[in-house]
């Protein structure tokens, strides 16, 4: 694969990144992960839009334009022929002699952009659903940010692994946050979408927002309140919602079994919905 770094797109196995990097010592990074559905992005401008939120919110500088970051995916795209995959986006604060403090004028941010190519919409996820666990919420307290630090997501997959399931979802105070790396809803008895309101809490999904968006236009009830763990594993239907999954059905949630062990109708038709629409904003 050619990947790009700080300016040049070369062979995978010749780029390279400072071991001074802020990203590397600091987890001082953030990223996005944008879909490629018919080699074109999904959701692309609301992803850059997040982009630039959560650089500001950590006093990041940003030294690329927008236009540029859409000729960098769009080539990447092509010189790897990603027809179904995504495009994976890191910018850092940058390299500079290890210390606490910095000071971001003096630092040039890094970007490095690489494609994935693998199926997104006949997946074994969409067809057979997700088995959740819960686990307890311990990460830091702005799980707004886009950052780097996905130790304890990446701890609560491999947990869930081992477990039998495929994927955890987090708890603070009994009510699910989301999951590791998607959002969470549930789907009520009346066939009303819930999931939890955005806060420093959880990460402002992108495929979230546009899911809520196209499921109101269809008519589809949406309470955005708090939900507690004992909640979702009641509840008619359950799914998650992320730019590589788009919306995936969860099937058990602690072994509990939702809408008989198999991705439920409200579930699926909302994905076919968001598959439709994206499409048709696709760039
Ligand atoms: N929450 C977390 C913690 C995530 O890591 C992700 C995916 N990066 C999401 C939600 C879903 O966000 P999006 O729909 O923008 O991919």
């Amino acid at each position: 694969r050619t990947v790009y770094v700080n300016g040049a797109y070369v062979p995978e196995n010749e780029a390279k990144v400072s071991v001074f990097d802020r990203g590397f010592l600091f987890g001082d990074g953030i990223y996005e992960v944008a879909a490629v559905l018919g080699s074109k992005l999904i959701d692309f401008p609301a992803h850059m839009a997040r982009l630039h939120r959560s650089a500001d919110e950590l006093g990041m500088r940003f030294t690329v334009s927008d236009d540029e970051l859409l000729a960098i995916h769009r080539e990447l795209v092509s010189r790897n022929n990603v027809d179904e995959g995504m495009v994976y986006l890191q910018m850092t604060r940058g390299a500079i002699d290890r210390d606490f403090l910095f000071d971001t004028e003096k630092l040039t941010p890094t970007l490095v952009l690489f494609t994935q190519s693998r199926p997104l919409i006949d997946t074994a996820t969409a067809k057979n659903g997700l088995k959740i666990i819960s686990i307890p919420d311990l990460r830091w307290g702005r799980c707004d940010i886009k950052t780097v630090q996905l130790l304890y997501p990446s701890l609560g997959k491999m947990e869930a692994k081992s477990r039998g399931a495929d994927d955890a979802w987090m708890v603070r105070d009994g009510m699910v946050t989301e999951g590791t790396s998607n959002n969470a809803f549930i789907v009520t008895r009346e066939g009303s979408i819930v999931t939890r309101p955005l806060s420093n809490s959880i990460l402002p999904g992108i495929t979230r927002a546009a899911l809520m968006t196209y499921a109101a236009k269809s008519g589809t009830k949406i309470e955005e309140r708090e939900f507690s763990i004992e909640e979702a594993r009641d509840a008619a239907e359950a799914f998650i919602t992320s730019a590589s999954v788009f919306v995936g059905p969860v099937i058990s949630i602690d072994g509990v079994e939702l809408s008989g062990g198999k991705p439920g109708p409200v579930t699926l038709a909302l994905r076919k919905t968001y598959i439709e629409e994206s499409l048709t904003r696709a760039v």
